[in-house]
């Protein structure tokens, strides 16, 4: 088994969490100095970041770990070093931005997502550049803005950094889970444009808000159709069609047919689902909603649903690491949102696999907190994973 440093995992994490870094500018708040923090410990490693601006203020830091051992794969670690905010402070019973261990567990904003997973991954990464020469690389990735629209991940992909890259980690919380399958999220945006009128002579006008009922009638069928035709996946369970937002007309004129309305809709699917298919079925649902109303269809988010084998080296690898670890056999799983892992698998053809300390249903909310016997575990099951994937011992 390879030795990790236990102490400076946990004591990394804890520094993390101390730096509030969502992505507030009003607050003074970026992921800059969580990132600056990493950079900081891999230079002191000897590694040599590279910083890349996502976004002003919010960078991607990234450094390759050459193994010193030949040719060989290479592997990709990802974490993310945004968090979301804190929230309404009277919820909590411990400073978010604390770092406090108390009970074994440690507290605070960003303790399981993903801050104890992304100090899991450096410090694994290091545990076996000590260990001695290993072929091919590891490529330990912190990138910005996973919680809102995944610019670092996008930004990476463009910047053609996943090239070459055979398998990528990513340390989001999944309560130990394998989790190689993750559900798609489209969201969209139906305008509807009817004619403004008196409430007094309607025949006059026509109702973008009579189209929004049979729309949002139109898409429960949707639902049970999408349903009925992909069965509840064994991780991710049902498709969903969700109207979330619905906008038309102001209380101020009760007596006026508005010309506009919008209903947002968030569909998650599971694979086989085509998102274009989707949405051009809204499309047409919206475009036959009634009386002459034109409808015009924007996507908001497109992040398909990844399905990536369990056989896939990064996957097995991992399932691997997990069984000379704990000792018991893995448990695979599916991630019910999205992560930057969609964003490397879909765009950036790698393929991903998600797994990392903390409770799947912890993040995002108050007194968050990540188990300290979990970190150090998910360490040394990173560290073993790598191993395995660079030299090619996958069972
Ligand atoms: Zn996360």
């Amino acid at each position: 088994m390879i030795e990790v440093d236990a102490r400076g995992v946990v004591e990394f994490t804890r520094a993390l969490v101390r730096i509030p870094s969502t992505n507030d500018p009003a607050r003074g708040r970026s992921e800059q100095p969580a990132a600056d923090l990493v950079a900081a410990k891999m230079r002191e490693w000897g590694w040599e970041p590279s910083v890349y601006e996502a976004a002003p203020g919010r960078p991607n830091v990234v450094a390759v770990v050459e193994g010193g051992g030949g040719d060989g794969p290479t592997l990709m670690f990802e974490g993310h070093t945004d968090v979301v905010t804190e929230g309404d402070l009277s919820e909590w019973t411990v400073d978010p931005f604390g770092g406090e261990i108390r009970d074994g567990k440690l507290w605070g904003r960003g303790s399981a997502d993903m801050k104890s997973g992304l100090a899991a991954t450096l410090y694994a990464t290091r545990a076996l550049q000590l260990a001695g020469p290993f072929p091919g690389r590891i490529k330990v990735c912190a990138l910005a803005d996973e919680e809102g629209l995944m610019l670092g991940a996008h930004h990476f992909v463009a910047e053609g950094l996943t090239a070459g890259v055979d398998g990528a980690i990513v340390a989001e919380p999944e309560a130990g889970e394998i989790c190689a399958v993750a559900k798609g999220a489209l969201r969209l945006r139906v305008d509807l444009t009817g004619k403004m009128a008196h409430g007094a002579m309607p025949q006059h006008g026509r109702n973008p808000v009579e189209a929004v009922g049979a729309l949002l009638t139109a898409l429960r069928a949707l639902q049970a159709e999408l349903q009925e035709r992909h069965p509840a996946h064994e991780h991710l369970g049902e498709v969903y069609v969700t109207p979330t937002v619905v906008r038309a007309g102001t209380e101020e004129q009760v007596n006026v047919i508005p010309a506009t309305a919008s209903v947002f809709v968030d569909v998650r699917t599971v694979p086989g689902v085509s998102h274009d298919d989707v949405a051009a079925r809204v499309a047409a649902l919206a475009a036959v909603s009634r009386d002459g109303v034109a409808a015009d269809v924007s996507v908001l988010v497109d992040r398909p649903p990844v399905d990536v084998p369990v056989s896939t080296p990064v996957v097995a690898a991992l399932a691997a690491a997990h069984r000379d670890v704990t000792g018991a056999e893995p448990v695979y799983g599916g991630v019910p949102g999205s992560t930057d892992g969609t964003v490397l698998t879909h765009w950036g053809g790698v393929p991903s696999v998600v797994y990392g300390p903390g409770g799947k249903w912890i993040a995002h909310q108050a007194d968050e907190y990540v188990e300290v016997d979990e970190i150090v575990r998910c360490t040394r099951v990173f560290a073993e994973a790598a191993r395995r994937f660079l030299t090619g011992t996958l069972s």
